[in-house]
């Protein structure tokens, strides 16, 4: 069965647990998406019970430091592994045009050139413009641009077996965009905070949702499961509980908050 493996579940600033991003687990493979902010990545895919050198596929979304800075490692383990000969094949990383370079410029300044020797040889960039479609894993990706005035960031809708997963990235979702999430199946959305403490945590300003908010899209677009993070992190115990029942007022479907290490089952 399909699975997201969550690696991380918090936003840029979070130190309790780790930022958002997830193993997507296909049939024919696996799809890491987005990569924190640093070596926590190795930390996670191992507690989740993946070695780096299992990772053949990356997609990157956008430039912020809680999603990009993690590549170094990456590049650094599938590097080494492939230095040892114990790596298959490619490493493949996908990203929009203004972040190839980026990734290659942070790696090239923190790694050796025994490590990023392997660009364009066996670390292949795939640059994807809005709308374009790539076949990862037996699946096709179509990857667009959420619009965000912050810095430019992608997204995807999937079609995979469990049905269509739109994944949105970490900003609202822009009108222009809706049509991906339209009846998914699977819908990941970010949600900074709790509708109830917006006067505490200030999304608008930070370009993120609530969970009410994210729950209300959900409805209106007749989404049937939606996970909710990219959250705040002051009452993590309770997140889950609050977080769902919040979202339960206007979502009738599945409501997914995890904590970080855990599998959702696609179905
Ligand atoms: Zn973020």
């Amino acid at each position: 069965m399909e699975k997201i493996h969550v690696l991380g579940t918090g936003n840029a600033m979070v130190t309790q647990c780790f930022n958002t991003c997830y193993l997507l687990e296909m049939e024919q493979g696996n799809l890491l998406v987005d990569c924190g902010g640093g070596n926590g990545i190795l930390r996670q895919l191992k507690a989740a019970g993946f070695d780096p050198a299992s990772v053949h596929h990356i997609f990157l979304t956008h430039e912020h430091c809680d999603h990009l800075t993690g590549i170094v490692w990456m590049v650094r383990a599938v590097a080494t592994a492939m230095n040892k000969g114990k790596y298959q094949g490619e490493l493949h990383i996908y990203c929009h045009s203004g972040l190839e370079p980026m990734v290659r410029t942070i790696c090239g300044f923190m790694l050796q050139k025994k490590m990023t020797a392997h660009f364009d040889e066996r670390i292949l960039f795939h640059v994807v413009e809005d709308g374009q479609r790539e076949e990862i894993c037996g699946h096709t990706f179509t990857f667009f641009d959420i619009r965000s005035t912050k810095a430019p960031q992608f997204a995807f809708l999937a079609g995979l077996e469990c049905g269509r997963l739109a994944f949105m990235g970490d900003e609202p979702v822009n009108p222009a965009c809706e049509e991906y999430a339209k009846g998914a199946q699977w819908l990941l959305s970010e949600a900074f905070c709790l509708d109830e403490e917006a006067e505490k945590f200030k999304p608008y300003e930070k370009h993120h949702s609530t969970a009410a908010d994210a729950a209300k899209l959900a409805q209106r677009l007749g989404a049937k499961n939606l996970v909710l993070w990219h959250t705040e992190e002051s009452d993590l115990a309770h997140r889950k509980a609050r977080y769902t029942a919040e979202a339960a007022r206007y979502f009738e479907g599945g409501i997914y908050v995890p904590d970080d290490l855990d599998v959702i089952e696609l179905k």
